[in-house]
């Protein structure tokens, strides 16, 4: 039957024909993502929980992180690879489970190239990736031909583990890329020297994999629609491509936007939703086969409008799933209101990978921790006072009620969110807004008795079995003299709109706020066609790669972001956002300021000194974002045993992620 809001999604789609034909129950595809579980044979249970999960929220179809299909095609030393009789036998185990989950799944084979962590690392060329440091070993062509086998030999070992499909890994700058592009091939054999002769690589990735598997079982290939790196391939070259890679016997066609190595942001919060979607459709005018849509998707409705327009067959969301397993089911049962969607931060789950560690989630801990983090029914039905509802204390409070506690949720102001709040100010930051209509639900859905405008005291918190503190945060105001002339604002004031800056603003305090603020302060309403001019995005059939100039942009404001340590500003924010942040503070023309000392702070302005000389930023704001400080009195004045979480336990380097984390895992505890 046609789902009456989602017709296009929730409907089946068969990839393929034949006997290995696979029907998937509608068109979410779970994208591909590396969680780091994939690389540590005792974890196979784990990555087995977390993907059952997910089946059993619905999803049409789940793509594996990347498997090597040789050692020196690994992600890092000792990473994931499908190599061999027993690696199939032991995948036996997830296919098995999410099939009697009722789900399909398909493992991808991803050969990392010059991104390969560790020096066994080969490619095309010789040429070092500016993000990884070992530079790689030319492959002969005796290798590139061998690696062309292996690639197909591990496509042949999935179908073996039980998996329904293959995704071949072509995008994104990996090994495949580093074929097709100048940029990194410059051979002169026959796997290089025109763009013709460095498609080859991929044709012969496909058509050996095809020959060894058959003619019906589907192979996806992940295609880059769009390098945005220079020396990239053109559109001409992708539709060719495309052509190609489909008479050689790919079923579907996955997308790709940007190489890793690119510096324009593809997936972070600030890109705009949907930001890629006429590149898929694009796509889907050339080839004849399905098309699934990626990269920066992550509402039902989206997705379903992706469809309905005709752009694509299917969508793929990798982050989206992580945030809620139960993503499909919810669209399914008419309660889109309920996901707990992804707000592309990164923060838990590319940046973890990119730091060695297993992936997670800011808005959902139990990511990947599914044997670890749960949250059980309890046998002993006890009150619950949580006090504070920023992160810590939302997830606290609905935490314990979904194990069945009977919670009460106490907040000071008339509004649930705390800092959180004032973080979904920033532009770009608007998806954040969606964690707290997500916990409003949650709270509602749950039966929470919500309390605002209730400021908790000792007496009111005698009656509860059990106390959580999560009083949060306030911001620090320094000791520095005039701080309390009327031009000095914190934060706070700015972010919520108590405060309207003037036109010359100076920053003190450049760590995640200073930068955030920054960005509130200069930006410029833009829409999509803006953006991607700011970041220089052009037409691939015009500009190679997709890229082009950047067009400046037109800061609201002069200002001038100031911090103390001599390290260059921003360079402990996140590792896969943070180079973006960095960039949109040079685009906006924020003047930085390192090594400085704050003097006073007068009419005249923010007198500051900086290696030993005197300066007055001249301004008519000074907004103060140096960190914050505990409110803990409330837990202070408590004569009874109390969980004390988020910012009111430890203010320092607070974000949302650990608030969120803490709060759940303190209530699993209880
Ligand atoms: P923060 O990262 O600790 O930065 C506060 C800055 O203020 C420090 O870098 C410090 O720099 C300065 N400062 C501290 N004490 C000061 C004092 N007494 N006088 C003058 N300056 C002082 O805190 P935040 O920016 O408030 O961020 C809070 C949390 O939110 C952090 O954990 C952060 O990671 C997270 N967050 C992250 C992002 C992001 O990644 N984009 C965005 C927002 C928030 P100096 O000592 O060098 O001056
Ligand atoms: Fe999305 Fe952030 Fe969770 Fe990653 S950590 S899945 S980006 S919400």
């Amino acid at each position: 039957m046609t789902h009456p809001t989602y017709p296009h999604l929730l409907e089946p789609i068969t990839l393929g024909a034949g006997p290995d034909a696979l029907t998937l129950r509608n068109r979410v595809v779970m994208g591909s993502m590396h969680t780091g579980l994939e690389d540590h044979p005792w974890d196979i249970d784990k990555l087995t929980a977390f993907f059952t999960e997910r089946a059993r929220g619905g999803v049409g179809l789940i793509i594996t992180g990347g498997y090597a299909p040789t050692k020196r095609g690994w992600l890092k030393p000792f990473a994931s690879e499908m190599t061999n009789r027993l690696h199939a036998i032991r995948h036996q185990r997830i296919t098995g489970a999410v099939h009697e989950a009722g789900g399909a799944i398909a493992l991808q084979v991803l050969h990392a190239g010059r991104y390969g962590y560790h020096p066994l690392s080969q490619s095309a060329s010789d040429k070092k990736s500016p993000i990884t440091p070992f530079k790689p070993h030319a492959m002969s062509s005796k290798e590139v031909d061998h690696t062309a086998t292996a690639f197909a030999k591990s496509v042949a070992l999935a179908r073996k583990a039980g998996y329904d499909a293959v995704e071949i890994m072509g995008s994104e700058g990996y090994l495949i890329n580093q074929f097709l592009a100048a940029r990194t091939n410059d051979r002169d054999d026959e796997w290089g020297g025109s763009a013709a002769r460095r498609m080859h690589f991929p044709v012969e990735v496909v058509r050996r994999s095809r020959e060894l598997v058959g003619d019906d079982f589907p192979i996806v290939y992940r295609i880059s629609l769009l390098d945005l790196v220079e020396g990239g391939q053109t559109w001409e070259e992708t539709a060719e491509l495309a052509l190609h890679l489909q008479a050689a016997g790919v079923t579907v066609f996955n997308t790709g936007i940007g190489w890793h190595e690119a510096r324009v942001p593809t997936i972070i919060t600030q890109v705009p939703r949907g930001a890629w979607r006429s590149y898929t459709a694009r796509l889907k005018q050339v080839v004849d086969v399905p098309v699934c849509a990626s990269n920066r998707i992550n509402t039902p409705e989206l997705a379903e409008d992706i469809l309905a327009a005709g752009e694509a067959d299917l969508v793929s969301m990798a982050r989206p799933l992580l945030a809620d397993p139960a993503f499909v089911a919810k669209a399914m049962d008419e309660r889109a209101d309920e996901i707990n969607t992804c707000i592309a931060c990164n923060q838990a789950c590319l940046d973890h990978v990119f730091d060695n560690q297993r992936a997670s989630c800011l808005v959902n801990p139990r990511a990947c921790h599914e044997t670890e983090l749960l949250l059980t029914p309890t046998m002993r039905k006890q009150t619950v006072a949580v006090v504070g509802a920023g992160p810590a204390g939302l997830a606290a409070a609905t935490s314990a009620a979904e194990r069945g506690f009977a919670v009460t949720l106490f907040e000071k102001s008339p509004a649930l969110g705390g800092q959180f709040r004032l973080a979904m100010a920033v532009p770009g930051k608007e998806d954040f807004a969606e964690t707290l209509r997500y916990f409003t639900r949650r709270l509602e859905v749950l039966g929470v008795d919500v309390r605002l405008s209730t400021e908790a005291s000792a007496d009111d918190l005698a009656g509860f079995d059990q106390v959580v503190v999560a009083t949060g945060v306030e911001p620090r105001m320094p000791d520095i003299p005039g701080i309390d002339h009327p031009s000095v604002a914190s934060y706070a004031e700015v972010l919520s709109g108590a405060v309207v800056p003037g036109r010359r603003v100076a920053v003190i305090g450049a760590g995640g706020i200073g930068v955030d603020v920054s960005v509130f302060l200069t930006h410029e309403h833009e829409d999509l066609d803006d953006w991607m001019a700011h970041w220089g995005v052009g037409d691939p059939a015009l500009h190679v790669g997709g890229l082009t100039e950047a067009k400046p942009r037109t800061p609201a404001r002069e200002v001038t972001l100031i911090q103390r340590k001599a390290t260059p500003i921003g360079i402990g924010l996140a590792k896969t956002s943070g180079w973006a942040h960095r960039a949109v503070l040079k685009q906006s023309g924020v003047t930085q300021v390192r090594g400085a000392t704050y003097d006073r702070i007068d009419d005249a302005g923010l007198h500051i000194t900086v290696d030993g000389a005197s300066h007055v930023v001249e301004c008519d704001t000074v907004v103060v974002c140096a960190g914050q400080d505990s409110v803990r009195g409330l837990y202070d004045a408590l004569d009874r045993e109390a969980h004390l979480i988020g910012g009111a336990d430890v203010a320092a380097e607070l974000d949302a992620k650990r608030a969120i984390k803490q709060g759940t895992e303190v209530v699993a505890a209880l």
